[in-house]
This record gives C-alpha cells, sequence and structure tokens, in this order.
C-alpha cells in the first residue's frame, strides 16, 4: 500500500474494483478507483483527459496497471457520489443529500459536463420539504444547473410561499457563482404578483352575488362591513400581507370563516330573497388557483422571457 505524505497508509476508494484509472481527488489526494470507458461516455473533459491527445490517456496504451488522474481542486465525497452514478453502483447513492451537498455535486457534474448522466439518480435530492430558505436556495441553484424544470417550479414555489424577507438577503458566493441574479428579481416579482392577486380575491370577495339585495335594506352592506371587519382581524388587509408569509396568509383565508353581522336587519319587503352570503366557500377555487399557479418556469428564467405567452412550454 502506497504512503500519503504523512506517513499514513493511503487507501482507494474502489467504486470499480478493477478499474483503468485511480483519480486523486482533493487536498488530501483520495483516490478513487474507477473505469475510464463510464467517465468518457459520461462526460467529455473526462474523455479528452483519457483520450490519446493528453499524458494519461497516452500512459494507459499498453499499461499493466491503473493510471492516476490528479483532480485536486475537486472535492472527494462529490467527485465518489458522480462516479457512483456513473458506474451505476446505486448501494452508494443516497436518496437524500444536504442542499449544499447537491449544489456541490451539481457544479462539479457543470464542471465536467456530466449533467445528464446524473439526471435520474439526482431527482430525489430535489424534494423542497423540510429545507429552511437557505437550503431552498442552494435546491434553487442546484436545479437551474441541472436543467430540471420540474423540480425548479416545486422549489421556488416553496420559497415563494414560505419565505417573506428579502431574497437578496439568501444570496452567497456559492449560489451567485452559479445562477443569475435575475433569479432573484424573478422571485421577488413572483411573490409580489402572488400577494396582489391574493389580495384581489379577498378584496373581491365583498362583493358576493348571492348576499346582493338592491332595495336598501342594509342586508347587503351589513355583510360588506362584517366581511371586511373578518379580513383585518385576519391579518389579511392588503398590508399585513407584505409582512407575512404568503403560506401563513394563504392558510388563514382559507380557515377564516364567515362573518356574522352584529347590526341587526330592517324589514325588506324583499327579505325572503335574501341569502347568507358563503364567502369561505366561494372563494376556495381561487385560492386553490392562485396556489397552483406559483412558481417559477425554468425555460422562462433561463431563455430571459419576460411573457409566459412566448414561452416554449405552456403555463
Ligand atoms: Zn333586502
Ligand atoms: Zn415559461
Amino acid at each position: 500500500m502506497e504512503e500519503t505524505k504523512d506517513g499514513e497508509p493511503r487507501s482507494t476508494i474502489k467504486i470499480a474494483a478493477d478499474g483503468d484509472v485511480i483519480l486523486v481527488v482533493g487536498p488530501k489526494a483520495v483516490e478513487l478507483r474507477v473505469h475510464s470507458l463510464f467517465l468518457k461516455v459520461a462526460s467529455k473533459p473526462f474523455s479528452a483527459m483519457l483520450g490519446p491527445d493528453w499524458k494519461e490517456g497516452d500512459e494507459m496504451i499498453g499499461r499493466d496497471g491503473p493510471v492516476e488522474l490528479p483532480l485536486p481542486e475537486d472535492k472527494a465525497a462529490t467527485m465518489e457520489l458522480i462516479c457512483a452514478i456513473i458506474h451505476h453502483r446505486n448501494e452508494r447513492i443516497p436518496s437524500t443529500l444536504p442542499a449544499l451537498n447537491v449544489l456541490e455535486i451539481a457544479v462539479t457534474a457543470d464542471k465536467y459536463d456530466c449533467i445528464d448522466a446524473l439526471k435520474f439518480a439526482s431527482q430525489s435530492w430535489f424534494c423542497p420539504d423540510g429545507h429552511d430558505t437557505d437550503d431552498l436556495m442552494f435546491l434553487t441553484a442546484s436545479a437551474y444547473l441541472f436543467r430540471n424544470a420540474q423540480a425548479f417550479k416545486e422549489i421556488t414555489k416553496a420559497m415563494i410561499l414560505s419565505h417573506s424577507g428579502p431574497y437578496l438577503a439568501l444570496s452567497c458566493e456559492e449560489v451567485e457563482s452559479v445562477m443569475s441574479w435575475k433569479v432573484f428579481c424573478h422571485l421577488e416579482e413572483a411573490r409580489n404578483s402572488a400577494r396582489l392577486e391574493l389580495a384581489d380575491i379577498l378584496l373581491k370577495g365583498v362583493n358576493d352575488p348571492t348576499v346582493h339585495c338592491v332595495h336598501k335594506c342594509g342586508w347587503s352592506s351589513k355583510y360588506a362591513y362584517a366581511y371586511l371587519k373578518s379580513l383585518e382581524g385576519q391579518q389579511l388587509w392588503p398590508t399585513h400581507l407584505y409582512r407575512t408569509s404568503i403560506s401563513k396568509a394563504l392558510e388563514s383565508a382559507e380557515k377564516m370563516s364567515d362573518p356574522v353581522p352584529k347590526e341587526s336587519s330592517v324589514s325588506c319587503t324583499y327579505g325572503y330573497k335574501h341569502r347568507t352570503p358563503e364567502y369561505r366557500r366561494n372563494r376556495c377555487w381561487s385560492l386553490e388557483q392562485l396556489n397552483n399557479s406559483i412558481g417559477l418556469c425554468l425555460h422562462c428564467v433561463r431563455s430571459g422571457s419576460a411573457s409566459a405567452s412566448s414561452c416554449r412550454v405552456t403555463h
């Protein structure tokens, strides 16, 4: 067994026990034994490095043992996982990963142009559930690099629903190095639009046609007043919506019970036509539609399109 500079024995991680290449990765020179053929098929840069025009590729010709390919700038754990996927070593691939690790894999896969080879194995890492907003930003950048439009939509939806502060505050070097700053603008714009639409749904509710009586008996106005007081009481007045997350506002809007006016009714000739409004039931569909529409389209974001009508997918 060879020794490292520290005098410790050097162990090789055998992704392929009989591989013809040993990747020597990171500052600690972790060794990964792999097959050159798998790397070459998955990645053009590796195909070039292990081809006859490069020193390592040339050394492989007619050689008895594996050749070493130093990758000092890469992270060993990240490269190990990428090699495990490329070599179909599924037992070495976790179904969940910390968000920052997912981003590190995306960055390295992008560097070696092997995003496509990791496409299916990476899908289970993009579930937005249980992540804080910092992690969601890492996953957003990862989905952006992996060109995973579905994951990008779901993760940005979680960002828009759960975060009430400025998105720029979530920016960091890891994210900025891989994703256009315009994504932050898209997130702000989408959240503002969703807040405005939510405010519109809630305020329009006051015009519920079932409560309309034209005979100046006060039936309509006493319900309208009670409804507006309910919005204020539930912190659903438009100004409040800018201080809370959309998910909390949606939850309050879904739960808000229909108001009972305190004022007594005056007699009305057409009182038999009066109907008690069902504000809650009537806004359900609009709230669901709003919830379903939230999330950024990766195709629009990547193409810089300002309008969904010019997008190559329908949404
Ligand atoms: Zn009336
Ligand atoms: Zn689009």
